[in-house]
Protein backbone atom coordinates (compact mmCIF):
# COMPACT_ATOMS: atom_id res chain seq x y z
CA UNK A 1 0.00 0.00 0.00
CA UNK A 2 1.10 3.54 -1.00
CA UNK A 3 2.12 5.23 2.13
CA UNK A 4 0.40 8.82 2.88
CA UNK A 5 2.13 11.69 1.27
CA UNK A 6 1.51 13.81 4.42
CA UNK A 7 4.06 10.98 5.88
CA UNK A 8 6.44 12.22 3.32
CA UNK A 9 5.74 15.82 2.87
CA UNK A 10 6.30 16.00 6.87
CA UNK A 11 9.56 14.10 6.99
CA UNK A 12 10.49 16.34 4.31
CA UNK A 13 9.69 19.34 6.62
CA UNK A 14 11.58 17.54 9.38
CA UNK A 15 14.68 16.94 6.81
CA UNK A 16 14.56 13.12 7.89
CA UNK A 17 14.41 9.92 5.59
CA UNK A 18 11.08 9.94 4.23
CA UNK A 19 11.43 6.07 4.22
CA UNK A 20 11.17 5.05 7.61
CA UNK A 21 9.45 5.97 10.79
CA UNK A 22 9.00 9.99 11.66
CA UNK A 23 11.07 10.67 15.07
CA UNK A 24 7.48 12.13 16.26
CA UNK A 25 9.55 14.46 18.98
CA UNK A 26 11.02 16.97 16.38
CA UNK A 27 7.61 17.01 14.37
CA UNK A 28 6.01 18.39 18.07
CA UNK A 29 8.83 20.83 18.64
CA UNK A 30 8.62 21.71 15.27
CA UNK A 31 4.75 22.50 15.85
CA UNK A 32 5.64 24.41 19.60
CA UNK A 33 8.27 26.58 17.75
CA UNK A 34 5.11 27.56 15.25
CA UNK A 35 3.01 27.34 18.25
CA UNK A 36 5.40 29.84 19.87
CA UNK A 37 5.90 31.98 17.23
CA UNK A 38 1.83 32.21 16.65
CA UNK A 39 1.21 33.13 20.31
CA UNK A 40 4.25 35.90 20.32
CA UNK A 41 2.59 37.17 16.83
CA UNK A 42 -1.02 37.40 18.01
CA UNK A 43 -0.37 38.75 21.28
CA UNK A 44 1.51 41.73 19.76
CA UNK A 45 -0.61 42.72 16.79
CA UNK A 46 -4.22 41.11 17.50
CA UNK A 47 -6.50 43.40 19.60
CA UNK A 48 -8.76 40.26 20.52
CA UNK A 49 -5.51 38.16 21.84
CA UNK A 50 -3.67 41.35 23.19
CA UNK A 51 -7.29 41.35 25.59
CA UNK A 52 -7.27 37.89 26.18
CA UNK A 53 -3.96 37.24 26.72
CA UNK A 54 -2.99 40.54 28.77
CA UNK A 55 -2.46 38.86 32.13
CA UNK A 56 -0.70 35.92 30.97
CA UNK A 57 2.98 36.20 31.38
CA UNK A 58 4.96 36.69 28.38
CA UNK A 59 7.20 33.81 27.99
CA UNK A 60 7.34 31.09 25.20
CA UNK A 61 5.45 27.98 26.29
CA UNK A 62 7.91 25.09 27.18
CA UNK A 63 6.08 22.72 26.17
CA UNK A 64 2.42 21.54 23.61
CA UNK A 65 0.97 20.59 27.08
CA UNK A 66 1.30 24.34 28.23
CA UNK A 67 -1.51 25.43 25.29
CA UNK A 68 -3.73 24.21 27.89
CA UNK A 69 -3.71 26.31 30.22
CA UNK A 70 -4.66 29.00 27.34
CA UNK A 71 -8.42 29.69 27.14
CA UNK A 72 -10.78 28.42 23.78
CA UNK A 73 -11.88 30.66 21.30
CA UNK A 74 -14.88 29.86 19.71
CA UNK A 75 -17.41 30.50 16.67
CA UNK A 76 -18.74 33.03 18.70
CA UNK A 77 -15.81 34.90 19.26
CA UNK A 78 -15.51 34.90 15.34
CA UNK A 79 -18.93 36.14 14.73
CA UNK A 80 -18.40 38.66 17.33
CA UNK A 81 -15.16 39.77 17.28
CA UNK A 82 -13.48 38.44 13.94
CA UNK A 83 -11.77 41.91 13.04
CA UNK A 84 -10.41 42.20 16.22
CA UNK A 85 -8.87 38.76 15.99
CA UNK A 86 -7.10 40.14 13.23
CA UNK A 87 -3.17 39.86 13.11
CA UNK A 88 -2.69 41.47 10.69
CA UNK A 89 -3.86 44.94 8.37
CA UNK A 90 -7.05 44.57 6.71
CA UNK A 91 -5.33 45.57 3.36
CA UNK A 92 -2.99 42.47 3.57
CA UNK A 93 -5.92 40.15 3.46
CA UNK A 94 -6.51 38.93 0.10
CA UNK A 95 -9.92 36.78 0.81
CA UNK A 96 -12.80 36.82 3.03
CA UNK A 97 -14.94 34.30 3.52
CA UNK A 98 -18.30 34.75 5.18
CA UNK A 99 -20.37 31.37 6.24
CA UNK A 100 -24.02 32.62 6.88
CA UNK A 101 -25.09 29.67 9.80
CA UNK A 102 -28.35 28.42 9.20
CA UNK A 103 -30.43 28.73 12.94
CA UNK A 104 -28.49 31.29 14.46
CA UNK A 105 -28.84 35.03 14.70
CA UNK A 106 -26.57 37.94 14.59
CA UNK A 107 -23.77 38.64 12.63
CA UNK A 108 -22.23 36.37 10.37
CA UNK A 109 -18.72 34.31 10.35
CA UNK A 110 -16.15 35.73 8.49
CA UNK A 111 -13.00 34.29 7.82
CA UNK A 112 -9.86 36.19 6.43
CA UNK A 113 -6.93 34.70 4.85
CA UNK A 114 -4.00 36.57 3.36
CA UNK A 115 -2.55 35.30 -0.12
CA UNK A 116 0.24 33.18 1.95
CA UNK A 117 -1.94 31.10 3.62
CA UNK A 118 -4.46 30.50 0.62
CA UNK A 119 -1.45 29.39 -1.28
CA UNK A 120 -0.34 26.73 1.55
CA UNK A 121 -4.03 25.48 1.60
CA UNK A 122 -3.41 24.79 -2.33
CA UNK A 123 -0.41 23.20 -1.66
CA UNK A 124 -1.81 20.88 0.66
CA UNK A 125 -4.64 20.24 -1.69
CA UNK A 126 -1.91 19.48 -4.69
CA UNK A 127 -0.29 17.17 -2.22
CA UNK A 128 -3.47 14.83 -0.76
CA UNK A 129 -4.80 14.93 -4.24
CA UNK A 130 -1.63 14.26 -6.02
CA UNK A 131 -0.60 10.41 -5.73
CA UNK A 132 -4.27 10.06 -7.62
CA UNK A 133 -3.50 11.85 -10.16
CA UNK A 134 -1.57 11.90 -14.01
CA UNK A 135 -1.19 14.81 -16.28
CA UNK A 136 -3.78 14.82 -18.46
CA UNK A 137 -6.74 13.84 -16.12
CA UNK A 138 -9.88 15.17 -15.88
CA UNK A 139 -11.22 15.72 -12.99
CA UNK A 140 -15.17 16.81 -12.00
CA UNK A 141 -15.29 19.04 -9.04
CA UNK A 142 -19.16 19.12 -7.63
CA UNK A 143 -18.39 22.04 -4.95
CA UNK A 144 -19.52 25.12 -4.97
CA UNK A 145 -17.09 27.25 -7.36
CA UNK A 146 -18.70 30.59 -8.08
CA UNK A 147 -16.42 32.79 -5.89
CA UNK A 148 -12.93 33.08 -5.60
CA UNK A 149 -12.59 31.89 -2.53
CA UNK A 150 -15.17 29.49 -2.88
CA UNK A 151 -13.75 25.35 -2.38
CA UNK A 152 -14.19 24.32 -6.16
CA UNK A 153 -12.33 27.27 -8.07
CA UNK A 154 -9.32 27.22 -5.11
CA UNK A 155 -9.10 23.51 -5.87
CA UNK A 156 -9.32 23.98 -9.31
CA UNK A 157 -6.42 26.44 -9.14
CA UNK A 158 -4.16 24.43 -6.90
CA UNK A 159 -4.83 21.41 -9.27
CA UNK A 160 -3.00 23.23 -12.37
CA UNK A 161 0.76 22.47 -11.76
CA UNK A 162 -0.51 19.00 -12.04
CA UNK A 163 -1.13 19.20 -15.26
CA UNK A 164 -5.11 18.13 -14.81
CA UNK A 165 -8.05 19.92 -16.30
CA UNK A 166 -10.78 20.66 -13.38
CA UNK A 167 -14.22 21.00 -14.58
CA UNK A 168 -16.04 22.62 -11.90
CA UNK A 169 -19.46 21.80 -12.31
CA UNK A 170 -20.88 22.91 -8.84
CA UNK A 171 -23.17 21.19 -6.64
CA UNK A 172 -25.02 18.67 -7.61
CA UNK A 173 -28.95 20.07 -8.61
CA UNK A 174 -29.64 17.48 -10.91
CA UNK A 175 -27.73 13.88 -11.03
CA UNK A 176 -29.35 12.35 -13.76
CA UNK A 177 -26.86 15.40 -15.54
CA UNK A 178 -23.65 14.56 -13.62
CA UNK A 179 -24.28 10.73 -14.97
CA UNK A 180 -24.76 11.58 -18.35
CA UNK A 181 -21.65 13.77 -17.83
CA UNK A 182 -19.58 10.77 -16.38
CA UNK A 183 -21.14 8.18 -18.72
CA UNK A 184 -19.56 10.73 -22.26
CA UNK A 185 -16.72 12.09 -20.91
CA UNK A 186 -13.50 10.66 -19.22
CA UNK A 187 -13.50 11.92 -15.74
CA UNK A 188 -10.75 10.44 -13.96
CA UNK A 189 -11.59 12.05 -10.50
CA UNK A 190 -14.74 12.98 -8.71
CA UNK A 191 -14.77 15.88 -5.81
CA UNK A 192 -18.09 15.77 -3.83
CA UNK A 193 -20.22 16.34 -1.00
CA UNK A 194 -21.34 12.67 0.04
CA UNK A 195 -24.71 12.37 -0.11
CA UNK A 196 -24.58 14.39 -3.77
CA UNK A 197 -22.27 11.41 -5.00
CA UNK A 198 -24.87 8.90 -3.71
CA UNK A 199 -27.24 10.57 -5.59
CA UNK A 200 -25.76 9.85 -8.89
CA UNK A 201 -24.33 6.33 -7.88
CA UNK A 202 -27.90 5.18 -6.94
CA UNK A 203 -29.21 6.95 -10.64
CA UNK A 204 -31.25 4.43 -12.78
CA UNK A 205 -28.83 5.33 -15.61
CA UNK A 206 -25.36 4.55 -13.37
CA UNK A 207 -24.71 1.71 -15.63
CA UNK A 208 -23.74 3.85 -18.54
CA UNK A 209 -20.78 4.81 -16.79
CA UNK A 210 -18.28 2.27 -17.11
CA UNK A 211 -16.80 0.51 -14.32
CA UNK A 212 -12.72 1.63 -13.64
CA UNK A 213 -13.11 4.66 -15.54
CA UNK A 214 -12.77 6.89 -12.44
CA UNK A 215 -9.97 6.23 -10.35
CA UNK A 216 -10.62 8.14 -7.52
CA UNK A 217 -13.45 9.55 -5.33
CA UNK A 218 -12.73 12.65 -2.83
CA UNK A 219 -15.24 13.25 -0.53
CA UNK A 220 -15.97 16.60 1.68
CA UNK A 221 -18.01 18.72 3.74
CA UNK A 222 -20.16 16.17 5.14
CA UNK A 223 -20.61 12.92 7.14
CA UNK A 224 -19.25 9.86 4.83
CA UNK A 225 -21.48 6.98 5.27
CA UNK A 226 -19.80 3.35 5.20
CA UNK A 227 -22.17 2.36 2.18
CA UNK A 228 -21.38 4.74 0.20
CA UNK A 229 -17.15 4.05 0.60
CA UNK A 230 -18.29 0.56 -0.30
CA UNK A 231 -20.69 1.06 -3.15
CA UNK A 232 -18.11 3.50 -4.53
CA UNK A 233 -15.61 0.31 -4.79
CA UNK A 234 -18.35 -1.88 -6.01
CA UNK A 235 -19.76 0.49 -8.64
CA UNK A 236 -16.89 1.66 -9.72
CA UNK A 237 -13.83 0.49 -8.89
CA UNK A 238 -12.38 2.84 -6.86
CA UNK A 239 -11.32 4.50 -3.34
CA UNK A 240 -13.36 6.45 -1.41
CA UNK A 241 -11.24 8.89 0.09
CA UNK A 242 -12.67 11.21 3.06
CA UNK A 243 -11.28 14.65 3.22
CA UNK A 244 -11.46 16.68 6.43
CA UNK A 245 -11.83 20.27 6.55
CA UNK A 246 -13.41 23.64 7.60
CA UNK A 247 -13.25 26.99 6.48
CA UNK A 248 -11.72 27.94 9.70
CA UNK A 249 -8.58 25.83 8.70
CA UNK A 250 -8.37 27.48 5.58
CA UNK A 251 -10.57 24.39 4.11
CA UNK A 252 -8.23 21.68 4.49
CA UNK A 253 -7.21 19.82 7.65
CA UNK A 254 -6.55 16.58 6.83
CA UNK A 255 -6.81 13.37 4.53
CA UNK A 256 -7.40 10.19 4.23
CA UNK A 257 -4.64 7.46 2.81
CA UNK A 258 -4.78 4.53 0.91
CA UNK A 259 -5.92 2.39 3.85
CA UNK A 260 -9.41 4.66 4.77
CA UNK A 261 -9.30 4.42 8.04
CA UNK A 262 -8.71 8.14 9.57
CA UNK A 263 -7.37 11.47 8.43
CA UNK A 264 -3.83 12.02 8.82
CA UNK A 265 -3.60 15.71 9.39
CA UNK A 266 -1.47 18.72 8.24
CA UNK A 267 0.56 19.06 11.50
CA UNK A 268 3.06 21.43 10.37
CA UNK A 269 0.06 23.97 9.70
CA UNK A 270 -2.80 22.88 12.59
CA UNK A 271 -2.03 21.28 15.93
CA UNK A 272 -5.37 19.21 17.00
CA UNK A 273 -6.41 18.62 20.35
CA UNK A 274 -9.36 16.67 21.39
CA UNK A 275 -11.32 17.80 24.67
CA UNK A 276 -14.24 16.57 26.76
CA UNK A 277 -16.85 19.36 25.27
CA UNK A 278 -18.36 19.74 28.89
CA UNK A 279 -14.96 20.10 31.42
CA UNK A 280 -12.63 21.11 28.51
CA UNK A 281 -9.95 18.67 29.47
CA UNK A 282 -7.95 16.88 26.78
CA UNK A 283 -8.71 13.65 26.15
CA UNK A 284 -6.22 10.72 25.51
CA UNK A 285 -6.19 9.20 22.06
CA UNK A 286 -9.10 6.70 21.33
CA UNK A 287 -11.55 8.77 23.36
CA UNK A 288 -14.23 10.38 21.22
CA UNK A 289 -14.89 14.40 22.04
CA UNK A 290 -14.71 18.04 20.15
CA UNK A 291 -11.84 18.36 17.95
CA UNK A 292 -9.95 21.97 18.63
CA UNK A 293 -7.38 23.41 16.62
CA UNK A 294 -4.60 26.11 16.75
CA UNK A 295 -3.55 27.29 13.65
CA UNK A 296 0.47 27.25 13.39
CA UNK A 297 1.88 29.41 10.56
CA UNK A 298 -1.55 32.01 10.38
CA UNK A 299 -0.78 35.71 10.64
CA UNK A 300 -3.78 37.13 8.93
CA UNK A 301 -6.34 35.77 11.48
CA UNK A 302 -4.59 33.05 14.15
CA UNK A 303 -6.72 30.69 15.30
CA UNK A 304 -5.79 29.95 19.11
CA UNK A 305 -7.60 27.08 20.66
CA UNK A 306 -10.77 26.91 18.63
CA UNK A 307 -13.46 24.84 19.20
CA UNK A 308 -14.66 23.12 15.90
CA UNK A 309 -17.67 21.36 17.46
CA UNK A 310 -17.01 18.23 15.27
CA UNK A 311 -16.64 14.90 17.29
CA UNK A 312 -13.95 12.54 16.58
CA UNK A 313 -10.48 10.89 18.51
CA UNK A 314 -7.62 10.56 18.03
CA UNK A 315 -5.29 7.34 16.76
CA UNK A 316 -2.30 7.06 17.82
CA UNK A 317 -0.94 3.21 16.69
CA UNK A 318 0.53 3.05 13.20
CA UNK A 319 -1.65 3.36 9.86
CA UNK A 320 -2.05 0.21 8.01
CA UNK A 321 -0.42 2.32 4.66
CA UNK A 322 3.01 1.83 6.69
CA UNK A 323 2.91 5.83 8.35
CA UNK A 324 3.50 6.46 12.14
CA UNK A 325 1.99 9.62 11.87
CA UNK A 326 -0.77 9.99 14.28
CA UNK A 327 -4.38 10.56 12.57
CA UNK A 328 -7.54 11.71 13.71
CA UNK A 329 -10.49 9.70 12.87
CA UNK A 330 -13.31 9.61 10.72
CA UNK A 331 -15.73 12.80 12.26
CA UNK A 332 -18.52 11.27 14.24
CA UNK A 333 -20.84 14.38 14.02
CA UNK A 334 -21.17 17.71 15.71
CA UNK A 335 -22.13 18.55 18.65
CA UNK A 336 -24.64 20.46 18.19
CA UNK A 337 -26.53 17.87 15.92
CA UNK A 338 -26.51 15.14 18.62
CA UNK A 339 -29.93 15.33 20.04
CA UNK A 340 -31.42 14.43 23.05
CA UNK A 341 -33.97 11.44 22.98
CA UNK A 342 -34.40 10.66 26.42
CA UNK A 343 -33.14 8.32 28.73
CA UNK A 344 -29.45 9.24 28.31
CA UNK A 345 -29.67 8.75 25.02
CA UNK A 346 -28.40 10.76 22.10
CA UNK A 347 -29.37 11.00 18.19
CA UNK A 348 -27.50 12.18 15.22
CA UNK A 349 -27.01 11.87 11.56
CA UNK A 350 -24.17 9.33 11.87
CA UNK A 351 -26.49 6.65 13.29
CA UNK A 352 -29.26 7.18 11.16
CA UNK A 353 -26.97 7.63 8.21
CA UNK A 354 -25.40 4.21 8.59
CA UNK A 355 -28.59 2.27 9.53
CA UNK A 356 -30.45 3.93 6.54
CA UNK A 357 -27.93 4.25 3.56
CA UNK A 358 -27.09 0.57 3.50
CA UNK A 359 -30.78 -0.16 1.98
CA UNK A 360 -29.82 0.30 -1.35
CA UNK A 361 -32.73 2.06 -2.80
CA UNK A 362 -32.81 5.11 -0.40
CA UNK A 363 -31.50 8.33 -1.72
CA UNK A 364 -32.01 10.65 1.11
CA UNK A 365 -33.94 11.96 4.23
CA UNK A 366 -35.56 13.81 6.15
CA UNK A 367 -35.20 13.37 10.18
CA UNK A 368 -37.71 15.73 12.38
CA UNK A 369 -38.21 15.91 16.17
CA UNK A 370 -41.10 17.24 17.67
CA UNK A 371 -42.61 17.24 21.05
CA UNK A 372 -45.73 15.82 22.13
CA UNK A 373 -46.81 15.74 25.49
CA UNK A 374 -43.09 16.01 26.62
CA UNK A 375 -42.12 13.01 24.98
CA UNK A 376 -39.98 13.20 21.74
CA UNK A 377 -41.29 12.39 18.32
CA UNK A 378 -38.62 11.43 15.57
CA UNK A 379 -40.38 11.67 11.89
CA UNK A 380 -38.62 10.26 8.63
CA UNK A 381 -39.67 11.43 5.13
CA UNK A 382 -37.59 9.44 2.38
CA UNK A 383 -36.61 10.39 -0.53
CA UNK A 384 -35.86 6.72 -2.67
CA UNK A 385 -35.50 5.68 -6.27
CA UNK A 386 -38.47 3.28 -6.25
CA UNK A 387 -40.99 5.97 -4.62
CA UNK A 388 -43.30 5.44 -1.45
CA UNK A 389 -42.96 1.85 -1.51
CA UNK A 390 -45.06 -0.08 1.67
CA UNK A 391 -41.61 -2.64 1.94
CA UNK A 392 -39.27 0.16 1.92
CA UNK A 393 -40.76 2.13 4.22
CA UNK A 394 -41.49 -0.94 6.68
CA UNK A 395 -37.96 -1.75 6.18
CA UNK A 396 -37.03 1.79 7.36
CA UNK A 397 -38.59 1.58 9.95
CA UNK A 398 -37.42 -1.44 11.23
CA UNK A 399 -33.81 0.04 10.50
CA UNK A 400 -34.70 2.65 12.83
CA UNK A 401 -35.79 0.32 15.55
CA UNK A 402 -33.05 -1.37 15.54
CA UNK A 403 -30.77 1.69 16.43
CA UNK A 404 -29.78 1.27 20.24
CA UNK A 405 -30.32 4.76 21.16
CA UNK A 406 -34.01 4.32 19.43
CA UNK A 407 -34.58 1.34 20.75
CA UNK A 408 -33.65 2.22 24.17
CA UNK A 409 -35.37 5.31 24.03
CA UNK A 410 -38.89 3.77 22.95
CA UNK A 411 -38.65 1.30 25.81
CA UNK A 412 -37.88 3.69 28.00
CA UNK A 413 -41.07 5.77 26.86
CA UNK A 414 -39.22 9.22 26.17
CA UNK A 415 -39.77 8.66 22.25
CA UNK A 416 -42.54 7.74 19.82
CA UNK A 417 -41.58 6.84 15.91
CA UNK A 418 -44.35 7.75 13.79
CA UNK A 419 -44.20 6.00 10.13
CA UNK A 420 -41.84 6.61 7.90
CA UNK A 421 -43.47 8.47 5.01
CA UNK A 422 -42.00 9.55 1.29
CA UNK A 423 -41.17 12.61 0.66
CA UNK A 424 -43.22 13.32 -2.43
CA UNK A 425 -40.90 15.12 -4.12
CA UNK A 426 -37.00 15.46 -4.11
CA UNK A 427 -35.79 16.88 -0.99
CA UNK A 428 -33.86 20.67 -1.55
CA UNK A 429 -30.57 20.82 -2.49
CA UNK A 430 -29.84 22.03 0.72
CA UNK A 431 -30.72 18.81 2.34
CA UNK A 432 -28.03 17.14 0.84
CA UNK A 433 -25.17 19.37 1.93
CA UNK A 434 -24.91 19.96 5.79
CA UNK A 435 -27.46 17.97 6.90
CA UNK A 436 -28.81 17.66 10.02
CA UNK A 437 -31.72 16.42 12.38
CA UNK A 438 -34.26 19.01 12.25
CA UNK A 439 -35.20 20.17 15.84
CA UNK A 440 -38.56 21.56 16.36
CA UNK A 441 -39.07 20.76 19.87
CA UNK A 442 -39.36 24.10 21.09
CA UNK A 443 -42.05 25.22 18.35
CA UNK A 444 -45.84 25.74 19.39
CA UNK A 445 -47.46 23.13 17.56
CA UNK A 446 -51.32 23.88 16.30
ZN1 LIG B 1 -2.11 6.08 6.44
Amino acid sequence: MQISPLHTWIAAELDQDPNSDLDLVALRALQLERLNRTLAHASANSPFYQNRFQNRQRRPLDSLQGLTELPFTSADDLRQQGLQMLGVSQSAIERVVTLESSGTTGPAKRLYFTGEELARTQAFFRLGMGPYLDPGDRVLILLPGELPASAGNLLATALQPLGVDCQIEGIVIDPGRCVTLLAEEDFDCVVGIPVQVLSVLRHPNVLTIPRDRIKSVFLTSDYVPSALVKEIDKRWGCPAINHYGMTEMALTGGVECRALYGYHLREPHLYFEVIDPVNGRTLPAGETGEVVVTTLTRKGLPLIRYRTGDLASLIDEPCPCGSNLPRLSKLQGRIAQRMNIGAGQQLGIPQLDEALFALPELLNYEAVLTAKNGINCLTLSIESTTGAQQDLLAEVDGCLRDLPAISTALAAGTLCLPATRSCGKPLPVSATIKRSIIDRRKEQLP
